[in-house]
């Protein structure tokens, strides 16, 4: 068992329970595969993070998964719209069937009452809008299920954007940036108190969002580009314009997007998150970094493995910044971040 609770900046479960046709969670609650398991968050200490729902590309469609340069094509919006709800309906039925395990969470009130149950707590988040269409009518649905957290777009163009492809060694800089419906989405959720994340916008769309935003800028799950080169990760003028708007970077544990060769190599170390940590810390400061995994999502370096190993990444971190510092990071800041967003 960890000595910190961790509150997470991004996972992929619902998808993979989606793609496994577990609709109800059980696999969440019996021994999966993936990273996340109940076993497994208890054995690491992970308390709570963002629950994202995503939706894959259409069939026979996306390039090949271990290339370096990897463009994606819009998807289907009415199998988007379909599958959208249907995450959201897994992480409910899990959640009414074990709140003793997992609770959703509309407010930073709620986190702290499910941490003192020893109950996970959940944010919903959608990350590509694929499933809101321009009027943005589900977009107050979701919310009144519980939505707190929405990417605009992933890594792919729709409606609202354009999402940065996966590149090394590139610029996220790739393209145009938010459309008029994105600008109306970015709106909408500042004024029903839902967090708009970053992360998979190229960079002017991060500019877009910066120019309207008014709440603090965030990017749930996104490295230093200074020090590795990813498009998916942040300039230190992105990282700049962050500071100053008092956001947050989760740091994303994707060994392609840690490490200087920008490969997906297992063989990462914890030095590798360490340097990351270092130059964001140095940008944001120390209320401004805190953790964004990427578990079912990404490749883990092999010293994490799955939220059981994040112990060994605590230590880690403890072990280059003390106690306080460490516990900022792993819990602390997202808490504050959110309760100026979402309250
Ligand atoms: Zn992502």
């Amino acid at each position: 068992m960890s000595d910190f609770s961790i509150f997470d900046g991004h996972n992929d479960l619902l998808s993979c329970l989606w793609a496994d046709k577990s609709f109800t969670g059980d696999a969440f609650f019996g021994e999966r595969d993936g990273d996340l398991s109940l076993e497994k968050c208890r054995k690491g200490g992970f308390a709570g993070g963002f629950f994202a729902v995503w939706v894959g590309g259409d069939p026979g469609t996306g390039p090949d998964p271990m290339a370096v340069f990897r463009e994606f094509p819009a998807i289907d919006c009415a199998r988007a719209h379909q599958q959208t709800i249907a995450q959201i309906a897994i992480l409910l039925r899990m959640t009414r069937a074990r709140p003793d395990a997992i609770r959703l969470c509309r407010s930073v009130a709620e986190i702290e009452s499910a941490r003192a149950a020893g109950a996970i707590a959940t944010i919903l988040h959608i990350e590509g809008c694929e499933g809101i269409a321009a009027d943005l009518d589900a977009l107050h649905v979701y919310h009144a299920a519980g939505l707190r957290s929405l990417g605009p777009v992933w890594s792919r163009p729709n409606i609202f954007g354009h999402g940065v492809p996966f590149n090394f060694p590139a610029s996220p800089d790739t393209g145009p940036g938010l459309t008029d419906a994105g600008r109306r989405l970015v709106r909408e959720c500042e004024a029903l108190g839902v967090l708009v994340d970053l992360s998979h916008l190229n960079e002017a769309g991060f500019w877009d969002v910066a120019k309207i935003s008014t709440k603090p800028l965030v990017a749930t799950h996104s490295n230093a580009h200074a020090v590795t080169a990813s498009t998916r990760n942040l300039t230190d003028r992105q990282l700049a314009a962050i500071a100053e708007s008092r956001g947050l970077v989760g740091v994303n544990f994707g060994c392609q997007f840690l490490r200087l060769d920008g490969l997906k190599n297992p063989n990462t170390r914890a030095e590798d998150v360490l340097r990351h940590l270092d130059h964001l810390l140095k940008h944001l400061g120390e209320g401004g970094v805190a953790l964004g995994s990427d578990f079912d999502g990404a490749m883990m370096p092999d010293f994490i493995g799955d939220a059981a190993g994040l112990p060994n990444l605590l230590a880690a971190i403890k072990a280059a910044y003390g106690p306080e510092l460490t516990s900022k990071i792993s819990w602390g800041n997202w808490l504050n971040l959110l309760g100026r967003v979402i309250g």
